[in-house]
């Protein structure tokens, strides 16, 4: 069993056999994972726009989108699919080349 709020290491994943391909089976992990590495282009929410229908919140396929007074997302989460721009009513969600000093 993994620990709530633990950053999954390599090395902790369990492997199956000769394949050596990492499996993790416990539900509602994503949320430890730093698929933030894996981001071109990032989504950024214009609050102005937004109408907080909750479909970026919803749709996000890596839990990376959560909820406070609007969505609010985690870039160390975040693998830039754009998913949430693409669902999102009222084009709040640019899309911009990730180059900024905190990208994970
Ligand atoms: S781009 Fe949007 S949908 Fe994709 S992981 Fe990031 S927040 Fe989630
Ligand atoms: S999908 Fe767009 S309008 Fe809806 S909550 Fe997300 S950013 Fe706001």
């Amino acid at each position: 069993m993994l620990e709530e709020g633990k950053l999954i290491k390599e090395e902790d994943l369990p492997y199956e056999g000769v394949r050596g391909i990492p499996h993790i089976r416990e539900a509602g992990n994503a949320v430890r994972r730093r698929t933030g590495d894996w981001r071109i282009f990032r989504p950024e929410i214009d609050r102005e726009r937004c109408v907080k229908c909750k479909m970026c919140f919803l749709m996000c396929p890596d839990s990376a989108v959560s909820w406070k007074e609007g969505p609010e997302i985690d870039y160390f989460v975040c693998k830039g699919c754009l998913i949430c721009a693409s669902v999102c009513p009222v084009k709040a969600i640019k899309v911009v080349r990730d180059e900024g000093p905190d990208r994970r």
